[in-house]
């Protein structure tokens, strides 16, 4: 046992960890281990409710084929999307790789259920910054603003929480879709859970009952036992190189929902007239299964790695959200490191404990989408996947920089190890 320890603390060294931070690293582990056992058991639970969508929609080898053109009856895409619905328990899904990200597959459920003259109301804050876009926050071309649809935004009470009677007050005759995003995004704002998620839900159709519901649910799949769609989301969204992907999927993204809102969005995505029939799968569809079929498990390491950095961080005195100890609704563990040079040593560590690129030095630059420039870390397998172990940090205050994925526990371990090891070599933190 002893020599088991010091066996992987060596190789640890050779990596590059110093046997100090290795030590402090096992210690916070240590107290982890009751936390753990409950992300196990959601992951168990998960990955049956996955299973048994699988039997249920019979899925068979045939689904995997490769089909071309323009993909009528493209039996592996149309089972898919079965798959989903039935996992999601929604009546139906788009799964697709033509929706190319997670905005593409937002920014599709929002132009196909919005018309001229509607509005749009976020009851959450601001939405993700790509979204600002999208909406016509920022002006931008192309955005729903420019289709004359108009938005409005209810912010978040300091601590956090839904400010009821400002929601009720902005919903009106035009409000027509109401967007909740769950997860906090590039904000130290909480997560949403899925409970609250459906009180809110609930508020709103109380006043409204035909609104649209819709939920971002970009890194928050499989994190709980019960999606948004679960508690009354009449559409769920999110990307397929993010939780659902299971670091498997390429490219991709998903809507999932009411049948009348998942036809419109079929519509858009390719042609008024031919909605889900067209768009081959080209392939991609032995990744998309196995992809969703791991997705439970991968989520379960890159929620550990999130558990695992928030404690780290809380002990050496940084502030972090979710805190050490909070119950999780998505992957993502924000630190506020406080400083330009804290978010580029830490973005450095996690590239440099990765599969691939692990050799780059990531410098901060001015990203298509985002207000600020942006340091992004990623030694991924699929191009920006961020279900991969990845931390981005805007280099602006508060200086946060959020951190995300890892295919594997014991890989995101050793990504927050490595984080560490960058600030301590850059004398940011004394252990
Ligand atoms: C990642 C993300 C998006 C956008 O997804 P992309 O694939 O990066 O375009 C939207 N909303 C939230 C909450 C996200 O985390």
């Amino acid at each position: 046992m002893l020599e088991e320890k010091q066996t992987v603390a060596a190789i640890y060294e050779t990596l590059g960890i110093s046997r100090e931070v290795y030590a402090f690293g096992s210690e916070i582990e240590k107290t982890l281990q009751e936390r753990f056992e409950e992300i196990d058991q959601t992951a168990e639970y998960n990955q049956l409710k996955v299973v048994q969508a699988m039997q249920e929609c019979r899925v068979s080898e045939g689904c995997f084929n490769y089909v071309s053109g323009y993909g009528y009856n493209d039996q592996g895409r149309d089972t898919l999307e079965e798959v989903y619905a039935h996992t999601f328990h929604t009546e139906a899904a788009l799964v697709r790789p033509q929706i190319t990200c997670g905005t593409h597959a937002l920014a599709l459920t929002l132009s196909a259920n919005l018309r001229p003259g509607d509005e749009l109301l976020s009851p959450v804050g601001k939405p993700y910054d790509t979204l600002e876009e999208v909406i016509g926050i920022r002006p931008s071309k192309g955005s729903l603003a420019e289709y004359g649809v108009t938005y409005r935004q209810v912010d978040l009470l300091s601590d956090g929480t839904f400010d009821y009677p400002a929601i009720k007050a902005a919903i009106n005759e035009k409000t027509k879709l109401v967007t909740i995003q769950r997860s906090k995004g590039y904000q130290t704002r909480p997560s949403f859970s899925v409970k609250q998620i459906g009180e809110l839900i609930a508020f709103v159709k109380g006043i409204k009952p035909d609104v649209i519901c819709m939920v971002d649910n970009c890194y928050g799949e499989f994190v709980e036992r019960m999606e948004p769609s679960d508690v009354g989301a009449d559409l769920m969204v999110g990307s397929l190189i993010k939780n659902p992907g299971g670091g498997l999927a390429p490219i991709g993204g998903y809507v999932v929902g009411k049948q009348e809102y998942i036809d419109q969005c079929a519509y858009r995505l390719t042609s008024p007239g031919l909605g889900k029939e067209v768009g081959a799968s080209l392939g991609v569809m032995k990744d998309f299964y196995q992809g969703f079929f791991l997705a439970p498990t991968v989520v379960k390491g890159a929620l550990k790695g999130a558990v695992f950095a928030a404690n780290i961080y809380e002990k050496l005195g940084f502030s972090v959200v979710p805190n050490g100890s909070e119950s999780r609704h998505d992957i993502i563990q924000a630190v506020t490191l406080g400083t330009p040079e804290g978010v580029i040593a830490f973005c450095q560590g996690i590239q440099a404990a990765a599969p691939v690129d692990s050799y780059v030095t990531p410098e901060p630059w001015a990203m298509p989408g985002y207000d600020s420039d942006v340091i992004m870390a990623a030694g991924a397998f699929v191009q920006g996947s961020s279900i991969e172990l990845s931390a981005d940090g805007p280099i602006k205050p508060p200086y946060a920089v959020y951190f995300q994925g890892g295919l594997t526990w014991e890989h995101a371990k050793f990504g927050i190890l490595m984080s560490l090891q960058k600030m301590v070599d850059k004398g940011l933190v004394t252990l």
